[in-house]
């Protein structure tokens, strides 16, 4: 099984593979390229080829710095991973908790005909566990729209985001991130998603507006329906403390209100 499993793998995984475990320390994908990438072959893509391993091996991907490091744990026992890695018991529960309703968009299976899927919150390739706490169930339209977003970042600024506990500087770092670009709502709410569920992620967003120089905001109508898109116009510099800074406001606002 693991052998056939094997086959798909290409010449280039192997030597990456090889690289890896020759240096248990780890590498950045700079140094897998000059290891494992025979001149001449322009692979643009490197970091994806590295994460098409995960199904055959684990490997850890923490953040040195600037710089996410590759590191080779082990090889995967047989069926240890499955496309989702989730028991059907398990599926069941998480499906049973939401309650007929996408944990993402809100829409129904009564009222709007979607039909839900388990989702891991942050990809496993990023490092997400199938535990109970890193699944939900979302619709398959914001399943294929997360996946889409998700896979338009660089795997160092997906793990970056993943280990970023505060809501609102995810938030931050996305718009900085992609600063001068539109980002769609869709895509801020995958963000805002990624660790728990956050209903309410709007309010999270204008809660960071005083604390960053300019939030911009546009909206786009299309066929059917009106689409938000957020930008920060320029890169800002960010505070460390944006999560306690929000926390502070809101309760001085709280208390003038009372
Ligand atoms: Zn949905």
């Amino acid at each position: 099984m693991a052998k056939r499993r094997m086959k798909k793998l290409s010449p280039l995984h192997l030597r990456i593979v090889d690289a890896l475990r020759k240096h248990p320390k780890g590498l950045h994908i700079g140094d897998i390229r000059r290891l494992a990438v025979k001149r001449g072959d322009r692979q643009q893509h490197l970091d994806k080829r590295v994460r098409e391993l995960s199904p055959y091996f684990v490997i850890d991907r923490p953040v040195r710095g600037r710089y996410t490091i590759y590191k080779y744990i082990r090889r995967r026992k047989p069926g240890e991973w499955n496309a989702e890695g989730v028991s059907n018991k398990l599926r069941s529960h998480v499906i049973h908790m939401a309650h007929g309703k996408c944990q993402m968009c809100g829409r129904t299976v009564a009222e709007d005909g979607i039909r839900l899927h388990v989702d891991h919150r942050i990809p496993q390739r990023w490092g997400g566990t199938s535990d109970v706490e890193n699944l939900w169930a979302i619709c398959s339209s914001c399943n294929e729209g997360k996946k889409d977003y998700f896979s338009s970042l660089p795997d160092n600024m997906m793990v970056r985001l993943a280990s970023t506990a505060s809501v609102h500087q995810r938030l931050a770092k996305l718009l900085n991130l992609k600063a001068g670009k539109w980002v769609s709502s869709d895509f801020l709410r995958s963000i805002a998603n990624l660790t728990e569920t956050q209903d309410d992620w709007q309010r999270r967003l204008r809660e960071i507006r005083p604390f960053v120089r300019r939030l911009e905001k546009l909206k786009v109508h299309e066929e059917k329906r009106v689409t938000t898109h957020y930008r920060f116009p320029k890169r800002i510099r960010l505070p460390k403390n944006l999560a306690e800074l929000v926390k502070r406001r809101e309760k001085r606002r709280r208390m003038k209100a009372e």
